[in-house]
């Protein structure tokens, strides 16, 4: 068994700690926070090890009746790898923590790509980590569009990708993060980050990114145009992204009209938190001009990197194939 611990445990860890448990062949050591809170209450209902992360505010925990196994660095000692789903920035503040325990670490989107030796995607670069010692998984925006360049690349070679990112404003629980009544150019200058984060992972790709922020919490919208080295036929394409695990093709019979739909279709079907972990790309939308496509897909940026993370343990430890990996992740979470 691979032994996860997972270190900071919002949005991102908390998710990757239910789906790691999940695994035939992980365990988790525990989970680290900074503070007593609903989440640190939850953490222990679900009977993970809860760690403080900070020596000063260790004591909160007590307080608040909440039991700790330690502190972070015991965690870490105990971990074969180390989640880090700490908010931005504090990811690179750890990594020195990673490396005096001598445990290797993925890192999440939210972090500058030096933060680690190499960037993330289980589709499109699983290989690259293998045996890595500090790895990234890219955002939730790179993860959709790397899971989508990388069939299109491989199947017909792509020329060019432009894409504009309709971002939501924040998570449901970001009530500080706007916009409340505004559509915001975010950045206003073009190209935005995205394309190079996607560039991580795509080196020699030729991509342009357009943000937006609006006020909605549920999911991202990407409206993508890719010109392509081949003049395949919309059904084609369709099919070709229908066959990968990571993309939900979205039938038109389902009557799914936005980011709403697709949530309210992912807590029918029971999904944990309503997460939808696949790409959600319109059927319909699937268009080509030549050797132009265009489509709409739509990111949960809560869930869309929580395989990912998973995969990337075993690829950190050298413990499957990317084939093998997928496919375990997969079945194990129901995607
Ligand atoms: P979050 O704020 O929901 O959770 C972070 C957790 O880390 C909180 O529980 C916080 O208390 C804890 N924490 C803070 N400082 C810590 C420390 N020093 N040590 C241990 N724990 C600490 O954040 P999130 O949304 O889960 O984001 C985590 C990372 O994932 C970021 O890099 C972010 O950019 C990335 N990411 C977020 C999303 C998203 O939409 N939420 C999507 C993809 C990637």
């Amino acid at each position: 068994m691979i032994r996860v611990g997972i270190n900071g445990y919002g949005t991102i860890g908390k998710r990757v700690a239910d789906a790691v448990r999940a695994q035939p062949d992980m365990e988790v050591v525990g989970v680290a926070k900074t503070r007593p809170n609903f989440e640190a209450e939850q953490a222990r209902r679900l009977g993970y090890d809860l760690y403080a992360a900070v020596e000063d505010r260790a004591g909160q925990f007590d307080e608040a009746g909440i039991e700790t196994a330690g502190m972070v660095d015991e965690l870490v000692a105990e971990s074969d790898v180390v989640v880090d789903a700490t908010p931005s920035g504090i990811g690179a503040q750890n990594r020195e923590l990673y490396e005096a325990e001598n445990t290797p670490a993925i890192y999440q989107g939210g972090e500058d790509a030096d933060v680690a030796d190499v960037s993330f995607n289980a589709r499109s670069n699983f290989e690259e980590s293998v045996g890595a010692d500090h790895v990234r998984v890219v955002s939730c925006n790179t993860t959709g569009l790397s899971r989508l360049v990388a069939p299109l690349r491989e199947a017909y070679g792509v020329e060019k990708v432009r894409a504009t990112l309709v971002r939501r404003g924040g998570d449901p629980s970001q009530s500080d993060r706007g916009p409340i009544n505004d559509i915001l150019p975010d950045p206003i200058s073009i190209p935005s980050h995205h394309g190079p984060d996607v560039e991580t992972i795509f080196p020699d790709l030729d991509i342009d990114t357009l943000g937006m922020k609006v006020p909605a919490t549920l999911m991202h919208m990407h409206s993508v145009n890719v010109t392509l080295e081949a003049e395949p036929d919309a059904d084609e394409v369709r099919d070709l992204l229908a066959e990968q695990s990571r993309i939900f093709v979205v039938d038109p019979a389902l009557d799914i009209g936005g980011s709403g739909d697709l949530k309210e279709y992912a807590l029918d079907m029971g999904r944990p938190r309503g997460d939808l972990w696949e790409n959600c790309l319109w059927g319909e939308s699937v268009t080509t001009e030549g050797s132009d496509f265009y489509c709409f897909q739509a990111i949960h940026q809560e869930s869309d990197v929580v395989p990912e993370n998973v995969d990337a343990v075993r690829a950190i430890t050298d413990a499957a194939t990317a084939e093998e990996s997928v496919a375990t992740t997969n079945d194990a979470l129901g995607i």
